[in-house]
């Protein structure tokens, strides 16, 4: 049986191992990927900690945000496009929902599918073996749709279009237009915070403010787009940050507040929004009760799970379309190999980088 290197959690908490795992046989319309990239998210370091949602079983190969090489198709596959798939083209691919289900085919809301497939959490030792995103090799199961990568994206940067950014395009799609006159705040600088920062420039807004840390961080922020920024390391008081938003904006609080932090931060972000504002969680983790009094009037609150196929092809078409006008590649501070997945990992624990890359040549 073929193998491939892949990096897995054996316990929570404990170094990751670098473990042969099978390659599986491919099924009618499934792909063998070889991965050339696989950027961390918050959520690999959390899953990482510990269970997530209680639903994790060990052993785990880490990663759901690859971008690879296609090595091998089992019949005819075209892209999300239309365009026929070969052997040797870059590509990124969607998580799968049902299709069938009252989400996917009534409420076209796939993301809440509730036999949604997606990748990073699966058991390394069942049959289909290969669907976390660091190993040398990923099987593609055959209802994912494909996006091949442009030549502008790196990457890296397609890797990490597989989960955080194609996660903004989704809140801003649930989110709808920007007018010309509305102040987006953002919370959290972390890559989906910084990715917001760009889009929401892009999409017309006045201004983009950003609440985060460390200052390294913020300093990418600024050049994604960012107009404005506040250290939360300096300014630790929730009343100073409030006074901040307000500064900027005419008193009322911003239009828009993207929560792109943890879910702890939603209380703090209600409070600086305006009446009538738009607010979009995206972050995950971390918990908070919310007062229903305390709610600005007329508020509009949207949630954001992951994201659909159109996601991943948006994420990447802005990329490629905006490099002149903003410093993608500055989102991946730092670049691994396999073997030192313990140290990428522990590196995104400490927010000492904005994302890690693990590089295959
Ligand atoms: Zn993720
Ligand atoms: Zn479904």
């Amino acid at each position: 049986m073929r193998t491939s290197r892949a990096a897995v959690i054996k316990q929570f908490n404990e170094p990751l191992v670098i473990e042969q795992v099978p390659i599986p046989e491919l099924d009618k319309g499934s792909l063998l990927v070889r991965i050339v990239a696989s950027t961390l998210c918050g959520t690999d370091v959390h899953r990482w900690h510990g269970p997530l949602g209680g639903g994790d079983s060990l052993p785990i190969i880490t990663g759901h945000e690859p971008c690879g090489i296609v090595e091998e198709i089992c019949g005819e596959r075209t892209d999300i496009l239309g365009n026929p798939v070969r052997k040797g083209d870059r590509i990124v691919w969607s998580y799968v929902s049902c299709g069938s289900c009252y989400y996917c085919s009534v409420a076209v809301q796939p993301c809440i599918c509730p036999d949604r497939a997606s990748w990073g959490h699966n058991r390394a030792d069942q049959h289909l073996y290969l669907l976390g995103s660091c190993a040398e090799y990923m099987y593609v199961p055959a209802p994912c749709l494909i996006v091949k990568v442009p030549d502008e994206v790196s990457s890296a940067s397609a890797a990490a279009s597989a989960c955080a950014y194609r996660t903004c395009m989704h809140g801003f799609d649930r989110l709808g237009a920007i007018k010309a006159h509305e102040t987006v705040l953002i919370q959290g600088s972390g890559p989906i915070g910084i990715f917001c920062a760009a889009v929401a420039k892009d999409m017309g807004a006045k201004q983009v403010l950003m609440i985060g840390a460390p200052a390294k961080r913020l300093d990418v922020a600024r050049r994604m787009g960012a107009d404005a920024v506040l250290n939360m390391e300096e300014v630790p008081d929730q009343k100073d940050r409030k006074a901040w938003v307000h500064e900027h904006t005419g008193g009322r609080g911003a239009d828009i507040v993207f929560q792109a932090a943890t879910n702890a931060a939603v209380p703090e972000g209600l409070s600086l929004l305006r009446g009538g504002g738009r607010f979009v969680n995206i972050g995950v983790g971390g918990r908070a009760a919310i007062a229903v009094d305390a709610m600005p009037q007329q508020l509009t609150f949207l949630t954001v799970r992951s994201g659909e196929p159109r996601h991943w092809l948006q994420a990447l078409d802005f990329m490629a379309s905006r490099r002149d006008r903003y410093p993608f590649e500055e989102m991946i501070s730092a670049s691994y190999k396999l073997d030192q997945i313990n140290e990428a990992m522990t590196a995104m624990a400490n927010f000492e980088v904005v994302k890690a890359a693990i590089t295959f040549d």
